[in-house]
């Protein structure tokens, strides 16, 4: 191939990797954001159990407080009993005493409902736990991909920038600028392949005498429509 248009695509494919890279500086940091914000969402899924368990929990505690409270209540009543003097009293506190059993009882039976939910949401708690665990594991074994995807891109950069520096040197200046001004017209792409006489920039077919040309010629031919210089590729079998 021309030795010209082989330092073109060499150019061209500089430019590329620093379009690529520098669009990686946007996206990437977007992408690890939806990516915690996601996995922040399947984490709130995945707890719905525990959250469940917690409310239990504390109901279950209200429950022993109410037992503890009523406990020290009717301690209290029976200390009162020992030194009242007359019979309406006395029955009275025997009926509060009574009431306070009562009570106690439900409390009781709540606590033992709620201690049996508990056990069967624990189960239910610890497989949550661990399969978050193994998709924080993943989550987080992606991310650090990304981020090292990040790290990487200054010193990319650097590397491409260097090559295209060199690469311009030996690049005739009018030919230069005749890439520069068509790759800035066409959305950074200013040498592109043809084959089977489509342009792979437009997708225009090329005309037939143009792209005979374009198989033997040794001169730089641009396409008719989109200005961009040609190289003919055989893209079944490229290079
Ligand atoms: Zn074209």
């Amino acid at each position: 191939m021309k030795e010209k248009l082989l330092l073109l695509i060499a150019l061209q494919e500089c430019d590329t990797q620093l379009v690529k890279l520098s669009a990686k500086t946007v996206k990437l940091p977007e992408k690890i954001q939806k990516m915690e914000a996601d996995f922040l969402a399947y984490k709130e899924s995945v707890e719905v159990n525990k959250k469940r368990f917690d409310e239990i929990k504390s109901r279950h505690t209200e429950c022993e407080t109410g037992i503890k409270k009523l406990n020290e209540g009717m301690v209290k009543t029976r200390e009162r009993l020992l030194e009242v003097k007359n019979n309406k009293e006395y029955q009275a506190m025997l009926k509060e005493i009574e009431t306070s059993e009562k009570s106690r009882g439900e409390f009781e039976e709540k606590a033992i409902t709620l201690l049996e939910e508990m056990e069967s949401l624990s189960v239910m708690v610890k497989r949550d736990e661990e399969t978050l665990e193994e998709a924080r594991r993943k989550h987080e074994s992606e991310k650090k991909i990304h981020e090292d995807d990040i790290s990487a891109i200054d010193a990319d950069t650097l590397v491409w920038k260097n090559k295209r520096d060199e690469l311009q040197q030996s690049i005739p200046s009018d030919l230069l600028a005749q890439y520069e001004k068509v790759r800035k017209r066409n959305n950074g792409i200013g040498v592109i392949p043809v084959w089977k006489a489509v342009c792979n920039g437009c997708h225009m077919n090329i005309p037939p005498q143009l792209y005979n040309e374009l198989q033997r010629s040794s001169e730089l031919l641009s396409c008719p429509n989109c200005n961009r210089i040609m190289y003919y590729q055989n893209q079944d079998n490229p290079l």
